[in-house]
């Protein structure tokens, strides 16, 4: 349409009836973000609608609820939806997930969180909690060179009825310096594709590091530490051929070898925990899954947010653009 006739097509607007105008601006909007994720779930039920309570297929359509079809399965007589079975089968305002999934892309506190979405403080948390335990962030395979290392996060126990030690203040420096009793070791790795990994440990063992890593890393990787005791047995009980930086030594870059990529990683991932003070540990695993899911794609939509929450699509991770030179 040119330019002229885009001006005369505009001033009949003025002329819509209301309903008109609501309608026009639907098909302008296309399908939002949460009808799409609805429409990816029903797919997913598929042709075969198998019922996640008996494993019957075949199952048959009886209306609607909540924006979702209902389906009666004839096996066990009972009905299910296509979010059944997952973590947010029960989560009501369906209407709102958009714009929560906006605020999680925003990295917004619990409090800027219920503004947005008009909900208390406590749903705005316990949504948080919910959708973030649901998101799939399994990373692909580690390949490659593949850098591994520890960054430390302040243990906290804010909320835990008990603590083993006397209270400090929220936000407050950990007595000791490095590795003690009151830091959180959490494993950070990363290939240079993009692919990411990230777990809260126990320990810095190499029996901790090669459980954790087994499951991610391909065999025919070279991973990549610093001088760190625990990496080498570790690298031998995983089979995979190891290379360390003394970095004490002042060496940060050998050839192709450096941990700049890894450590990116940290700088964004302590990023998200300053901006969250004082994160109580047992919720770590959930602001990890944040992580992936938020700040290390590229500026994904709601909808990519939602697709991940649903349990349908992995978060997309960015190419590394760390380079050695
Ligand atoms: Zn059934």
């Amino acid at each position: 349409m040119d330019r002229d006739t885009f001006l005369v097509w505009l001033s009949e607007m003025d002329g819509l009836t209301p309903e008109q105008r609501a309608e026009a601006a639907r098909v302008l909007e296309g399908p939002s973000s949460l009808e799409s994720l609805l429409e990816m779930l029903e797919q997913r039920v598929g042709a075969e609608r198998r019922c996640p309570h008996c494993e019957t297929p075949g199952a048959v359509i009886r209306g609607r609820s909540n924006g979702l079809r209902r389906y009666y399965c004839r096996g066990c007589g009972k009905t299910f939806n296509a979010l059944t079975g997952t973590p947010l089968a029960r989560l009501r305002h369906k209407a709102l997930w958009t714009a929560f999934a906006e605020s999680l892309r925003a990295g917004e506190t619990i409090k800027q969180a219920s503004d947005r979405c008009g909900v208390a403080g406590t749903t705005a948390f316990r949504w948080r909690h919910r959708f973030l335990r649901a998101a799939k962030t399994d990373p692909s395979k580690l390949r490659g060179i593949v850098e591994a290392d520890e960054t430390y996060m302040l243990d906290s126990r804010k909320g835990d009825r008990k603590l083993d030690r006397k209270p400090r203040k929220r936000g407050g420096k950990a007595a000791k310096r490095g590795l003690s009793r009151e830091q959180v070791p959490i494993l950070v790795a990363a290939d240079r594709s993009g692919s990411t990994f990230s777990t809260v440990l126990d320990a810095v063992t190499s029996e901790a590091l090669a459980d954790h890593l087994a499951p991610v890393i391909d065999k025919d990787a070279l991973l990549v530490s610093d001088g760190g005791t625990a990496y080498p047995p570790c690298a031998a009980r995983l089979g995979v051929t190891h290379e360390a930086l003394n970095r004490s030594a002042g060496q940060r870059v050998r050839g192709d070898l450096h941990l700049q990529t890894v450590n990116s990683r940290h700088e964004r991932l302590k990023a998200l925990f300053r901006r969250h003070r004082g994160i109580a540990t047992r919720y770590l695993d959930s602001y990890l899954a944040w992580y992936h899911l938020v700040v290390l794609p590229t500026q994904p939509s709601p909808r990519a947010i939602l697709a991940c929450i649903a349990g349908l699509i992995s978060p997309k991770q960015p190419a590394c653009i760390s380079n050695a030179n």
